[in-house]
């Protein structure tokens, strides 16, 4: 078997639509593949880690990380920056494995201009109530900022058409089956086929 680059997939939704859990149970599922750990000028949530959940990085920091080029890209989210570490992602991909942006519709655009091939996912809710009551059900946050979140989710939705596969989650094991097969279908396609099994097709073929 060869050695293969690492696959790009960005994966976008409103905030609400379900798509941390869904990114969680398919990498249970899923060898070979991670999510990139991006960096952000917010304040951690309760539970969230340093170094796992996002680098929380000061924004004097990442302003400098801007200006010396070290994001793929990045984006203002809310009232925070939010960027993915180019180097970081390389290393990910070079060491074969396959590495989802986890990034809102600004970022995705960036990626899609810069990289050579990406396989963008766009998750919604199933509809506004569920995504209004997803969005309180978390409790952490105060209602103007789920208000607040409510139009932003709208403004984000709208670049639904923009991506490759669009997933409706209603059903969270529907979703999740949809989502795995987007993913093994993208790893079957011919050109990273033939990278990753270069020596077989020449022993078949050659
Ligand atoms: P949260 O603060 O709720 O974790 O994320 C807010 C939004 O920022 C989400 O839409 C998420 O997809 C987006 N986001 C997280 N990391 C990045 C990143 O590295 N780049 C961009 N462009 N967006 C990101």
């Amino acid at each position: 078997m060869n050695t293969r680059t690492g696959q790009l997939y960005i994966v976008s939704a409103p905030s609400g639509a379900g798509k941390s859990s869904l990114l969680n149970a398919l990498l249970e599922r899923v060898d070979n593949l991670v999510v990139s750990v991006s960096h952000t000028t917010r304040q951690p949530r309760p539970g969230e880690q340093d170094g796992v959940h996002y680098h929380f990085t000061p924004i004097d920091v990442f302003r400098q990380q801007v200006a010396d080029g070290n994001f793929l890209e990045y984006a203002q989210v809310f009232d925070n920056y939010y960027g993915t570490s180019r180097l970081s992602v390389d290393a990910l991909r070079d060491a074969g494995k396959d590495v989802i942006l986890e990034i809102d519709w600004q970022g995705a655009q960036q990626v899609r201009e810069c990289a050579e091939a990406v396989t963008s996912i766009f998750i919604l809710p199933p509809s506004v109530a569920a995504l209004n009551q997803r969005l309180h059900g978390r409790g952490q946050d105060s209602e103007e900022t789920i208000q607040r979140r409510m139009r932003d989710a709208r403004s984000e939705m709208s670049h639904y058409p923009e991506y490759d596969y669009l997933i409706i989650n209603d059903d969270f094991d529907t979703a999740l089956a949809e989502l795995t097969c987007i993913f093994y279908s993208a790893r079957l396609k011919l050109a990273p086929q033939i990278q990753q099994h270069k020596t077989l097709l020449d022993a078949l073929v050659g």
